[in-house]
């Protein structure tokens, strides 16, 4: 069994990572960006966050105010006893670190000041292999959280009216999400499921190829049309609107076709950490692939 102080640890350190850092994919994507703009508004953008990242790394402070939500991806291990863990390194790191106490009760908005609260921090479990346990985190932030959108398609709109769903999602959003942005895709599931998919996307990084050729051409070619679309960083204009479109699948009722998409803003904070059973601890800001 892996001691609990021992995740409770490895979660303050991921979550001081994961907003002082920003993952090394991401570094690279908005230098290429940096590299390839032409517009002089949107360079400046792109010039500002890359001086912001590399400052806020240096100091070792949030790269933004919004420290986001805690949201964790687990897989393998107990997770009654990793869960309770999580919880205690996140109230250390709202202190540590700190963090901004973003969460709230839904309705009474009353916010307990240690971002804990009824399913936050929220764990998404599943099973894995009973030698380490993968822990990663992602604090995501409401800006570009709230851009997010589900919709049910009927099956005869197929690829087509995902393709523009998710362009009518993105242009709707404009400067909101805080653009260059990451865009998240789930197809297909039921709504909740397509809603996770979009997530889990997000989490893996931009020189990682999707798997699934269909989806890997499907990603390119809605990148293309988002960056086409002239948002650009910050929503000041420019050829820089995305820096990736990540897509995941899941079969689905034939009556049905969800799509879901959730856009995540230029901060692509995310950090993991894999636990094994001697006590060994390694980290990584792009996950374990
Ligand atoms: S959307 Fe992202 S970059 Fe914008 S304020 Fe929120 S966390 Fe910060």
């Amino acid at each position: 069994m892996i001691p609990p102080d021992l995740v409770e640890e490895v979660v303050v350190n991921i979550l001081r990572t994961a907003v002082t850092t920003l993952p090394s994919d991401v570094v690279s994507e908005l230098q290429k960006a940096e590299a390839e703009e032409s517009d002089e508004i949107a360079r400046t953008q792109i010039s500002t966050i890359l001086e912001n990242v590399r400052r806020a790394g240096e100091i070792a402070v949030p790269m933004c105010q919004d420290t986001g939500i805690p949201l964790f991806f687990v897989s393998g291990g107990c997770i009654s006893e990793i869960e309770d863990a999580i919880k205690r390194g996140v109230v250390r790191a709202t202190e540590e670190v700190p963090l901004r106490p973003n969460v709230v009760h839904p309705l009474t908005r009353r916010n307990a000041g240690n971002n804990l609260g009824i399913e936050m921090p929220h764990v998404n479990y599943s099973p894995g292999p009973r030698d380490y346990v993968d822990i990663t985190v992602m604090p995501k932030g409401a800006g570009s959280e709230n851009m997010s959108a589900l919709r049910m398609l009927v099956p005869s709109e197929g690829i087509r009216g995902v393709k523009s769903f998710v362009l009518d999602t993105v242009v709707s959003a404009g400067s909101r999400p805080c653009p260059p942005t990451i865009v998240g895709v789930g197809i297909g599931g039921s709504s909740d499921i397509a809603m996770t998919l979009a997530k889990k996307a997000l989490l893996r990084p931009l020189n990682v190829r999707n798997p699934h050729a269909e989806l890997q051409a499907l990603e390119e070619e809605l990148l293309a049309a988002i960056n086409q679309t002239g948002i650009g960083p910050m929503g000041l204009g420019g050829k820089t609107t995305s820096l990736g479109v990540r897509i995941d699948m899941a079969h689905c009722h034939t009556a049905s076709l969800p799509v879901a998409v959730n856009l995540q803003c230029w901060a692509a904070r995310k950090a993991s950490a894999r636990i094994f059973l001697d006590g060994r601890v390694t980290y990584s800001t792009e996950g374990f692939w």
